[in-house]
């Protein structure tokens, strides 16, 4: 069910009417739609829908970090503690700060990024501007807290300007990524947009042909989606972001039990 005022004004309202059209489906499965950002883009108008909830989607639960999670935050901890300087590429002398990721350290679920922007490298932590924010509320639309899963990036400094990781600061970063992977252990990996999901699986594919289904990285199943950012730019882009975490949750629920 969609509730909505309109502003006749608004000069968005044809995007909106053509998203509500392909978007009905998914809403109608109990799509929370990310619906403060909406509400910020298009500038007036409000979308709120019922949040139904089918398949266990949705379900929030407190977050308990389990012994072996309390193991993994001692190892990542330390890990952290040995890698925060360092100065294996030019991207190292130009950070303000190191962004790690954080999260639940016995996620079974990690969402990998491709690098800090402005606001991550300003406080240090992941995904914590404008992106950061929609992807929190694309976590919780299917039932989990931010603090349940891990968020990491590939590279683990700024690139100025937002620049594109340099192949060679991504060949010396990566291996960061791989160590915490085998700490943290998860079940099930979501790569947000085509550079992170193109370098950790190795391949060319683009993001379009890779989303969405079940991949696979040395035995941990990977479903990518587009990047958080993508959506800011586009908001007709969160009808395949929310098919793909509704797809993601189920893998997640298959593969892990449905609880968090
Ligand atoms: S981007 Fe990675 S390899 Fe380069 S300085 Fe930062 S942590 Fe080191």
């Amino acid at each position: 069910m969609l509730n909505q005022k309109r502003n006749p004004s608004n000069s968005f309202s044809e995007v909106i009417k053509a998203l509500q059209a392909e978007a009905k489906q998914s809403l109608e499965d109990g799509f929370i739609y990310f619906k403060e950002d909406l509400k910020t883009k298009t500038k007036g108008t409000v979308i709120v829908p019922t949040r139904k909830i089918k398949s266990g989607v949705a379900v929030v639960c407190p977050v308990v970090i389990s012994k072996e999670g309390k193991d993994n935050e001692k190892a990542l901890q330390a890990y952290k503690e040995e890698i925060k300087n360092c100065q294996k590429c030019s991207l190292g002398k130009t950070r303000t700060n190191f962004v790690f990721g954080e999260g639940n350290p016995g996620a079974k679920l990690v969402f990998i990024g491709e690098a800090p922007g402005a606001d991550e490298d300003e406080q240090g932590r992941p995904f914590v501007g404008r992106s950061g924010q929609l992807l929190t509320k694309i976590i919780e639309s299917i039932g989990f807290k931010r603090e349940d899963v891990f968020i990491i990036n590939i590279l683990k400094c700024r690139p100025p300007n937002n620049r594109a990781p340099e192949p060679e600061e991504v060949e010396v970063c990566i291996p960061y990524l791989y160590k915490q992977l085998e700490i943290i252990k998860p079940k099930i990996i979501c790569t947000l947009g085509n550079p992170s999901t193109q370098t950790l699986l190795n391949t060319k594919e683009g993001i379009t042909k890779l989303r969405g289904r079940a991949l696979d990285w040395n035995g941990i199943e990977v479903v990518a989606t587009f990047h958080p950012s993508a959506c800011l730019r586009n908001p007709a882009y969160k009808v395949d972001v929310w098919k793909d975490v509704k797809f993601l949750r189920k893998e997640y629920d298959r593969l892990c039990g449905s609880s968090n």
